[in-house]
């Protein structure tokens, strides 16, 4: 459809022509006016602001995690470390009432 002004078709009225985002090959599927273009590529969430944005988020999950780990593996040393140090005393009660039966 044509839209004129005053006579003539300016640029601004020119219809749609509905293009498709640049990122289209990472998945995108947006399709606009090529106006748009400059607006939809601040917020593509295939652009490379969003993928560095979403590395960021996954890095900051993963260090978190990592702690998580972190602290777990040094409690279950601390409770090994707490485990052995029983059995020892319990052998050590062991041996000595071997020594007290043989004695009888
Ligand atoms: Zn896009």
């Amino acid at each position: 459809m044509r839209k004129w002004s005053g006579g003539f078709q300016t640029h601004d009225m020119r219809p749609d022509v509905g293009v498709q985002c640049p990122r289209k090959s990472r998945g995108c599927t947006w399709k606009g006016d090529f106006r748009q273009i400059p607006f939809h590529e601040n917020e593509c969430m295939y652009g490379d602001a969003a993928l560095l944005k979403e590395l960021c988020r996954r890095m900051d999950q993963w260090e978190v995690m990592m702690q998580t780990r972190e602290k777990d593996i040094s409690l279950l040393k601390y409770n090994l470390n707490e485990v052995r140090e029983a059995l020892t005393e319990k052998q050590m009660e062991i041996d000595a009432l071997t020594i007290e039966m043989n004695k009888m």
